[in-house]
């Protein structure tokens, strides 16, 4: 077979829109990822409501605004 400068030019078209789609498919992985991972970490304040992010691994959080304890994760339960 022998490949012609038209068949050539389109198969690198092709070559290189795929590589486009496929690395577009993977950063939106990634960031859905870390997105998903960055809700996991939120934790919202049963008192004044401010939302932060808190890395650590305990049952319950302080609140950097009010100070107060707040449970990790009660704010999924609730919908
Ligand atoms: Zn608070």
């Amino acid at each position: 077979m022998e490949l012609t400068l038209i068949e050539f030019v389109r198969l690198a078209l092709a070559g290189s829109l795929t590589l486009v789609l496929l690395s577009a498919l993977i950063s939106r992985f990634f960031h859905a990822r870390s997105k998903r991972q960055a809700m996991a970490r939120r934790v919202i304040c049963r008192l004044c409501l401010h939302a932060f992010e808190d890395s650590s691994h305990g049952s319950t959080v302080v609140c950097p605004a009010c100070g107060a304890t707040t449970a990790r994760g009660r704010h999924r339960s609730l919908g």
